[in-house]
């Protein structure tokens, strides 16, 4: 939209306080582009900075809106809410970029946002230790749908919502003058694409994508294709959680489900394991897993891989009798939403039923849902059924989530996603 017809921010501050000082309600800004009118109450959550406008709150829209454009929200009597950008497709119909009545959304706004975001994790001193992190977390970084991860000197960046598919030059720009990547690649292809009703794309958008990409976490060199791998090519945010398990793997048997490549088997090897056994079902995965092992000088005969169903395979190594020190669970997101929370409670508990007995006594898992749909108290109950179920008593010695290039913002806990308990069962 044309951001010239905003008033300018001195002479709308001036607006917001003189009529704030008349009313107790909202106040009203200003403004001569598409306004979206809530419906009497429904603008509580937004009071409390959650950054989502369902459709089924909406009471009109003003003016005419495209998909992406900035809107003003207001609550029913015409008070300012937020800005946001409009996405008629979506159920989410809007999503903040801010709440601040003098803020315009321009280029300068994104620069900013992406400069604080990249200062953010500058603090965490997260290249002490890996080359590779989360730059851009999405609402959490009060960028909705926005995600951007670096590998090495690549971005890739993934654009799951109109607003930052919008800007999607913008934000490219902004990035290139920023970070001075040798590439930045778009892989905008995840499902939530779809529901928002866009396209999707998987290209280079500046530079070249360099061959044989490799990135460097904890010391441990891992291989990666940020073009057909799965999400942005790697799972960054279980950066410390991979540590964690080296860390006990020593001397151990390992099971690792769900390997994809190679993440924590790698660990469990450096870190001393006996045999470590990984199964996935992604045979292109499980090929980029076994060059890790070889281009970190790892023991290849002390692994071995399975090209597997999971459900299937823990229960075949069950009626095989194996038995293994330390298990690692690392599922794909069964619940997306608490809509599927039911059915992927389900297979939550039976993957972690034939973990339990597949351990030997004094054993530990690893369990992890990356389902925003179910909660930390609901993973921990399925969890408890499991063992119960199992006929173990376990002990929770580390509660685990994403690591910290993952933040959460308080208002959006949708973004604690990433949830894992590590118990030791009683010898
Ligand atoms: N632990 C990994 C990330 C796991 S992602 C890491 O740290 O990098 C989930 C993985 O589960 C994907 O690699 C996917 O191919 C695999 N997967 C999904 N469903 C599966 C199934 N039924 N059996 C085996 N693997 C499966």
């Amino acid at each position: 939209m044309n951001q010239k017809r905003h008033t300018s921010p001195s002479r709308r501050r001036e607006k917001y306080k003189s009529r704030s000082s008349n009313v107790t309600s909202m106040p009203k800004v200003e403004f001569d582009g598409p306004q979206l009118f809530l419906q009497a109450g429904r603008e509580k959550s937004l009071q409390r900075h959650h950054p989502w406008v369902f459709s089924g709150a909406v009471e009109r829209l003003e003016g005419s809106a495209q998909s992406g454009d900035t809107v003003q929200v207001c609550n029913t009597q015409g008070g300012f809410l937020a800005w946001a950008a409009y996405n008629l497709e979506s159920q989410i119909i809007a999503r903040v970029w801010s709440w601040q009545a003098q803020e315009t959304i321009d280029a300068d706004f994104f620069r900013r946002k992406i400069t604080a975001a990249l200062a953010e994790r500058k603090d965490l001193k997260l290249d002490q230790h890996s080359n590779s992190m989360r730059l851009i977390h999405g609402e959490s970084d009060g960028l909705p749908g926005l995600i951007v991860d670096q590998y090495a000197g690549v971005l890739v960046l993934q654009l799951g919502s109109a607003g930052a598919e919008h800007w999607r030059e913008t934000i490219t720009d902004c990035l290139q003058e920023l970070c001075q990547p040798v590439c930045i690649y778009e892989r905008s292809d995840s499902d939530g694409r779809e529901r928002e009703g866009l396209p999707t794309r998987n290209e280079v958008l500046r530079g070249q994508l360099p061959a044989g990409l490799y990135i460097t976490e904890n010391g441990i060199k891992i291989t990666l294709d940020v073009a057909a791998g799965q999400k942005t090519g790697f799972y960054l945010d279980q950066r410390d959680n991979r540590a964690l398990i080296g860390g006990l793997s020593a001397g151990r048997d390992v099971l690792n489900c769900f390997c994809y490549t190679g993440g924590f088997s790698l660990y469990a090897l450096r870190g001393g394991a006996k045999t470590v056994l990984s199964i996935d079902s992604s045979a292109q995965a499980l090929q980029l897993a076994q060059q890790n092992v070889e281009l970190n000088g790892l023991d290849v005969s002390r692994a071995e891989w399975q090209d597997q169903d999971v459900f299937e395979t823990l229960r075949k190594l069950r009626d095989q009798n194996r038995k293994f020190d330390l298990i690692v669970l690392d599922p794909p997101k069964f619940a997306p939403t608490a809509a599927f929370a039911e059915k992927a409670a389900r297979a939550y508990k039976d993957i972690n039923l034939l973990g339990f007995k597949l351990l030997r006594p004094g054993g530990v898992l690893a369990s992890f849902s990356c389902s925003g749909g179910i909660s930390d108290d609901l993973f921990q109950k399925i969890i408890a059924g499991a063992a119960l179920d199992a006929g173990v008593d376990a002990q929770i010695i580390h509660k685990l989530h994403a690591a910290a290039d993952h933040p959460v913002l308080l208002s959006f806990p949708e973004g604690a996603y990433l949830k894992g308990l590590v118990l030791r069962v009683a010898e």
